[in-house]
């Protein structure tokens, strides 16, 4: 049983005053417990120690360590434990990038290091924007992973095609080239989260319909069984993103190799909430 993942990648946008409105709703929201989904949301790295003091708390190890440290305000202190209990019902904080290696002389990147000295339990790496626009190719992007997962991240792993790719019918070839560059550099993948958005559905409002990201969240699936093994492929979560609101959450989410979604446009907004339900 893969445990349903919705990542909220807010990518470059928010302001001090619109991440508290909406992290406000967050903590307000009633979803599923842990057990059910796990929940994490990426705002950008000059927010995220603010939104990680803010929003309701997740007692992971890995925020453990942060609070134990001192560095994040711990606001349950004061709070009897079974509203520490359901507090526990909860959320998680990730970055959107960060460096290939040991930080030093690299202006203007943050480092894997820093993540995890923050608490961070999750990194998203491969985004199609940062493949895209900002030129990272794929043997960069496997190295960024490789060294996240060697300091304790978990990370969130994005692949998918672009149109044209898609209309010469190269989807699974394009797919499975980014698979095979990460699995060139990694052999353990329980730290791994692979989110599958195609380049033609993120924001543009054209989500996949549920077959056609079913067949590609399949084909990665078989990908891993046959090039990592039988029981990564059974384990890992294999996530869609890709104009995925609340109305057309559910229909994905009843795919049997969906589990789970990373949510763009609509986790800046209370609709993500209704996309967390998605996992009940
Ligand atoms: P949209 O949900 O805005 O299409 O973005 C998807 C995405 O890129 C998430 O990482």
């Amino acid at each position: 049983a893969r445990k349903f993942f919705v990542g909220g990648n807010w990518k470059c946008n928010g302001t001090v005053k619109s991440n508290e409105e909406l992290v406000k709703v967050l903590n307000a929201a009633e979803v599923p417990g842990t057990d059910v989904v796990e929940v994490v949301v990426a705002p950008a790295a000059v927010h995220i120690p603010a939104v990680q003091a803010a929003l309701r708390k997740d007692f992971s190890a890995s925020a453990k360590t942060g609070l134990a440290k001192g560095l994040l305000p711990n606001p349950l202190k004061h709070r009897s434990d079974s509203l520490q209990a359901a507090l526990r019902k909860d959320f998680s904080v990730s970055a959107q990038n960060c460096w290939q290696g040991k930080g030093g002389a690299f202006t203007g990147e943050l480092s894997a290091e820093m993540l995890k000295d923050l608490g961070l339990p999750w990194v998203i790496l491969g985004h199609s924007e940062r493949r895209h626009i900002l030129k990272e190719s794929d043997e960069m992007i496997a190295d960024k992973v490789a060294y996240a997962l060697s300091q304790g991240l978990g990370v969130i792993y994005c692949i998918g095609e672009k149109l044209e790719e898609r209309e010469s019918g190269n989807t699974m070839a394009v797919n499975a080239r980014q698979m095979k560059a990460l699995a060139d550099k990694i052999s353990d993948w329980s730290q791994v989260v692979v989110a599958y958005e195609p380049v033609w559905a993120i924001g543009t409002g054209k989500v996949a319909t549920p077959q056609q990201a079913q067949e590609v969240h399949d084909e990665v699936r078989k990908w891993l069984a046959a090039n990592v093994s039988p029981e990564a492929a059974a384990a890992t979560r294999i996530i869609y993103g890709g104009s995925v609101t609340a109305a057309n959450c559910g229909d994905l989410a009843t795919q049997p190799d969906i589990d789970g979604f990373l949510v763009g446009g609509a986790s800046l907004k209370p609709e993500f909430v209704d996309i967390i339900k998605a996992a009940e």
